[in-house]
């Protein structure tokens, strides 16, 4: 059986001091970006992406099956789907229909076993998986938070940030009330010896980490712990915020998500059953329809 190491995976194991964690950090992305079956070479010639492509993913009838899985027990099937470059790509979905799966095919964790998934106008098994990863930041559901201070925790997402970029990025994350004035924030200690955050901050925090790095694209699996309605508002805007400059994938649990974002994709089972916006889909998708009234969009995967 394989073993997807997570970003998550990786944190339970550490850390209190930040330098073991960069230690800890640059290991798993050794792990990380150990080819799973095989790496395509850098090919020779033109390996530029195509910005122009409109298209930040897109999968072409794509099928997927998990390594270890019986023969013919398909996680995705004949999936086509589209992620436009810029805004807000929301993926909707019951328990179990392949939302998360649709993210460790676009981190390069496995590969297809039928269609392509296509990056920047590229088919990614010509390109190195790391090259696709470099673009990527990736917010998983249970985001962790280092014990240290908010700029530690920050700078994880890109060593260099001067304190004025770190504001900033909490800004957009609506991070600042933490603190009285934001450059007491910086060095305001979380966790074990600091203030212990919500999982609504603490992934407002990754957030906020992963707009501090120049990922162009941003994986977020949106926490599915009861959130109150402060913590929802809040991660609401910071999701907006960030779709302003970057292509935003979100797996959404809940409307608030859902209604603003230009693009929604229903899945079921391992199929796409429905794209669009929420007028169109609340129209013509009663998958989509049944979700929304349950408010709750997935409250499990
Ligand atoms: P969702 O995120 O929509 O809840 P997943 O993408 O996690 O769904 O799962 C899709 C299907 O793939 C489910 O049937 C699930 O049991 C299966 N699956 C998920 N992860 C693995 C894995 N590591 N190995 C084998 N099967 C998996
Ligand atoms: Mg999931």
């Amino acid at each position: 059986m394989m073993l997807i190491v997570t970003p998550v995976a990786l944190f339970a194991g550490i850390v209190t001091a930040f330098n073991e964690a960069l230690g800890a950090f640059g290991r798993v992305k050794e792990v990380l970006s150990l080819p799973t079956e095989h790496d395509p070479a850098e090919p020779a010639g033109d390996q530029s992406l195509d910005r122009g492509a409109g298209r930040a993913f897109e999968f072409r009838g794509a099928g997927f099956v998990y390594p270890g899985s019986a023969e013919g027990e398909w996680a995705l099937r004949g999936v086509d789907l589209a992620v436009p470059t810029g805004g807000v790509t929301a993926i909707v979905g019951p328990s179990g229909a392949g939302k998360s799966t649709l993210f460790g095919l676009m981190e390069r964790f496995y590969d297809l076993a039928e269609g392509e998934l296509r990056f920047f106008g590229r088919n990614v098994d010509t390109l190195p998986r790391d090259r696709v990863r470099a673009h990527l930041a990736y917010v998983e559901q249970d985001a962790p938070a280092l014990a240290g201070t908010v700029r530690e925790n920050l700078l994880l997402g890109r060593h260099d940030a001067d304190d004025a970029a770190c504001i900033e990025a909490l800004r957009r994350s609506n991070l600042l009330f933490l603190a009285e004035r934001p450059a007491d924030l910086l060095d305001l200690e979380i966790g074990e010896n600091g203030i212990l955050l919500s999982g609504g901050e603490r992934q407002r925090l990754a957030i906020a980490r992963a707009l501090l790095s120049d990922a162009d694209v941003l994986l977020l699996d949106e926490a599915t712990s009861n959130l109150d309605s402060n913590n929802e508002h809040s991660l609401q805007k910071a999701i907006d915020e960030a779709g302003r400059d970057r292509t935003v994938v979100v797996i959404a649990h809940r409307l608030a998500t859902v209604r603003h974002a230009g693009n929604i994709i229903v899945v079921e089972d391992g199929r796409v059953v429905g794209q669009g916006d929420h007028p169109v889909l609340m129209r013509s998708n009663a998958l989509y329809r049944e979700l929304v009234e349950r408010q709750q969009l997935d409250p499990v995967g």
